[in-house]
């Protein structure tokens, strides 16, 4: 590693010239123990203002408000907090956002919801390389509806493409469900071809943002999207078990039913009557009462980005990752460590993956000397590099180091999993 010293002065400049250069400081430390976090696209880390927010949530709004609180706003936040995100980071118009359940539930809902518009369609098309949450939630629709599930291969080093989607879609396809950008590779999905040839065959979509949104830039509106959900926690910074959100698109409004109705979700939740009568617009999505003390964390997420603007978040990203590739490349690759994600920009996501077999014994080590990545077995090692809280000199500190623990462990890469 004789170039140590000029990747480390470029880490310099870069940080020097970052124009969001001054958000890391707007997040919590991390203790001396952690010296570069890699997982803030699987658990994003705390705005500082979050601290002081729910502080004074439960002091001041929770406290002297009580149940009046409901009334003074509180309803109104699944939607007041949609609609911010969907402005900032989702390329949505108002009226077409909730924050609400988790990405799993959600998924339900809208899944459960859109194939109810398509009943003479038997087929979902969706892939093997899907987060597993959507696979389970999908397979469990489709086994509990009798419906045909269509699977499309995903090499696991890249994702979803038009021409897969062309191959597989046909007349009695009701549904398709993809993630924007593929968990493991970070593959940054065609949304709008895909969304296009979707609806050429009349199909509908449902993607999941949960790895896209606050990171890459998203028009769920001109993509002609009908369904997305995602999850808050990740790029949006909103805390561990944060709401997450789900997007309908205008056009199905008033013509979807989800299969969970909450008293929530009625047109008039207090009258407490007889029978179900969906609410007019998105908050038929909801089921029960809102999450509030989650959505206080999650908007300061939402703050920073609306703060930040997607463009400027995303060419961060790319540098970011950029400059990781370039250190794989000088230290890792010849180590024999193999790059499991996409190159080029327009299909990069926010995050890498990097393969060799003895990577689960690295990846313990990495975190023994503080860098914490994220690890997918059987031997990924995935680099998530969240702009507005990963500087350059952390992306260099922690492929540093990945770089010296995989050298002295070179030459013991027999092959340990043989079960
Ligand atoms: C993280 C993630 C989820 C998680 O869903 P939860 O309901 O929050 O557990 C779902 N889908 C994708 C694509 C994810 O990356």
């Amino acid at each position: 590693m004789t170039d140590r010293t000029d990747f480390a002065a470029k880490a310099r400049e870069l940080d020097e010239a970052d124009p969001l250069g001054d958000y890391p400081d707007r997040f919590l430390p991390t203790d001396d123990d952690i010296v570069a976090y890699f997982d803030g696209n699987s658990l994003g880390r705390p705005p500082a203002v979050s601290a002081e927010r729910m502080d004074h949530f439960v002091r001041h709004q929770w406290r002297a408000r009580l149940v009046r609180g409901w009334d003074d706003e509180w309803l109104d936040w699944p939607t007041a907090v949609g609609d911010r995100l969907g402005k900032a980071v989702l390329g949505a118009a108002p009226g077409q956002l909730v924050v609400a359940d988790s990405t799993t539930v959600l998924l339900y809902k809208l899944a459960r919801a859109a194939l109810r518009t398509r009943p003479e369609r038997r087929e979902i098309l969706l892939d093997t390389d899907n987060f597993p949450t959507d696979r389970y939630v999908v397979e469990g629709i489709a086994d509990e509806h009798g419906l045909t599930l269509r699977w499309i291969e995903t090499d696991p080093d890249a994702g979803i493409t038009p021409d897969q989607v062309a191959n597989a879609i046909g007349p009695n396809t009701a549904l398709v469900v993809f993630s924007h950008v593929a968990y493991r590779s970070g593959y940054l999905a065609d949304a709008a071809a895909i969304t296009r040839l979707a609806h050429e065959t009349g199909a509908l979509v449902l993607w999941d943002l949960s790895h896209s949104a606050g990171s890459v830039p998203v028009e769920l509106d001109n993509w002609g999207v009908d369904f997305a959900v995602g999850c808050g926690y990740k790029y949006l910074n909103g805390g561990p078990g944060a709401p997450a959100f789900a997007y309908v698109n205008d056009r199905h409004q008033h013509t979807i039913r989800q299969p969970v109705q909450g008293w929530m979700g009625h047109r008039h939740p207090f009258t407490m009557g007889p029978g179900h009568e969906p609410a007019s617009g998105i908050r038929s999505v909801l089921s029960g009462t809102p999450p509030v003390l989650g959505m206080v964390p999650l908007l300061s997420g939402v703050e920073l980005l609306e703060q930040a603007g997607i463009d400027a978040i995303r060419a961060k990203s790319l540098l970011l990752s950029d400059f990781a590739l370039e250190l794989v490349d000088a230290w890792l690759s010849p180590l024999g460590v193999r790059l499991a994600s996409p190159r080029e920009h327009a299909r990069r996501g926010g995050h890498i993956t990097l393969c060799r077999a003895d990577f689960d014994v690295v990846n313990e080590e990495l975190r023994r000397r503080g860098v914490v990545p994220d690890f997918r077995s059987p031997d990924g090692i995935r680099i998530g590099l969240s702009p507005l809280s990963t500087r350059f000199n952390e992306v260099y500190t922690g492929m540093a180091t990945l770089a010296e623990v995989a050298a002295a462990r070179r030459g013991r890469t027999v092959p340990r999993r043989e079960e």
